[in-house]
């Protein structure tokens, strides 16, 4: 098989050979059919998180390299272990690359994404960027259907982790406009999800004009520069309406601080964004305000079947697709932490 591996923090990604597994126990061999690029396959290469305030996160002790990165993968299996139950020869499944310790308390809730232990492909082991890729368990398949296995791979990751930021504004989202920061991968995928869901939509905020104008394609009520000096005054003039849902898709220290001191009274700010840095805050608006400030990491493997689901029944999903091959992998990582894509990168081998 070939795959592409990282060799190290900031090197050069190699197109290798390695001999194909063969899948043993439960195991599951998809060949891949679409890998989508995350930003957090950036931080991966570069090895820390910004933290803010000069504090930073290292990845150095849970990388094993080489590492296969890619944790938005579909697939059509090829071979499966003798006992793995549940999944179909030929079939084309999104891969849940979600996979925890099996054994603590939010393992046993279902909360996969949130066990301190993971071992998510792609991450912690090899994951889609390859032209196969091994799946511990069928229950880890989830199953596309008849949509675009390119189109659907970017649904693992940020199709998973905005819906389930979204579902965190509750019931309002079904009749009341949202502010969101950022229009990259997530927002643009945000916008197809709202349009999905029938939802009157979002203002984004995002200084790239060419961004802008895919936010405005993508659906957007409005895309405004948020270094603009009457940002607060534009931004409420498009919403028409008090701001009472913020999710933050960037998630640097200027996002959260304008999207705090944008909500009204009892409003919630939901960040996802990693892009990292410190928010500035004041304390004694967070109580007079009645405000929520929530995270959101990912989604449980539950959320991505019904998110599937949602896709399948109601179709819809028009993501720019920016597709590459696995040999242009280094390039488009380049061009991704450079700022470079519209929508989506999805390798296909
Ligand atoms: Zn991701
Ligand atoms: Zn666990």
């Amino acid at each position: 098989m070939k795959c592409v591996h990282l060799p190290g923090f900031r090197s050069l990604l190699e197109l290798v050979d390695k001999p194909t597994p063969v899948p043993t126990g439960t195991e599951v061999l998809l060949k891949v059919l679409g890998a989508g690029m995350c930003h957090s396959d950036a931080h991966i290469w570069e090895g820390q998180y910004d933290l803010g305030g000069g504090r930073s996160i290292s990845m150095a002790e849970r990388i094993r390299f080489p590492l296969v990165m890619g944790h938005e993968t579909s697939g059509e299996v090829v071979a499966l272990g003798p006992q793995a139950n549940g999944a179909a020869l030929g079939a084309r499944y999104a891969v849940c690359s979600w996979i925890g310790c099996g054994a603590c308390h939010f393992c046993a809730a279902g909360d996969e994404h949130l066990c301190a232990t993971p071992r998510f492909l792609g991450v912690n082991r090899d994951g889609g960027y390859a032209d196969h890729v091994l799946v511990p368990h069928p229950r880890y398949l989830v199953d596309i259907g008849d949509l675009d296995p390119v189109a659907a791979a970017p649904l693992v990751c940020s199709g998973l982790t905005t819906y389930s930021a979204l579902k965190k504004a509750g019931p309002q989202l079904q009749h009341e406009r949202i502010v969101m920061f950022g229009a990259g991968g997530l927002g643009l995928m945000a916008l197809n999800l709202l349009r999905i869901l029938g939802a009157p939509g979002a203002v984004v905020l995002e200084p790239d004009a060419v961004k802008r104008d895919a936010a405005m394609a993508a659906g957007a009520i409005a895309a405004i520069d948020p270094r603009a000096a009457d940002v607060a005054e534009q931004v409420r003039a498009a919403l028409g309406q008090p701001v009472r849902f913020v999710l933050d898709l960037v998630g640097s220290g200027e996002s959260a601080t304008l999207g705090f001191e944008l909500l009204e009274r009892a409003g919630k700010m939901v960040v996802v964004g990693l892009f990292g840095g410190a928010m500035q805050l004041s304390v004694p608006l967070l109580p007079m305000r009645a405000a929520t400030l929530q995270g959101s990491y990912i989604g449980s493997p539950a959320e991505l079947r019904e998110l599937v689901a949602l896709v399948r029944e109601r179709g819809g999903l028009a993501m720019p697709i920016d597709r590459r091959s696995l040999a242009d992998a280094d390039t488009a990582l380049q061009d991704l932490r450079a700022g470079r894509v519209v929508g989506r990168v999805v390798l296909v081998p």
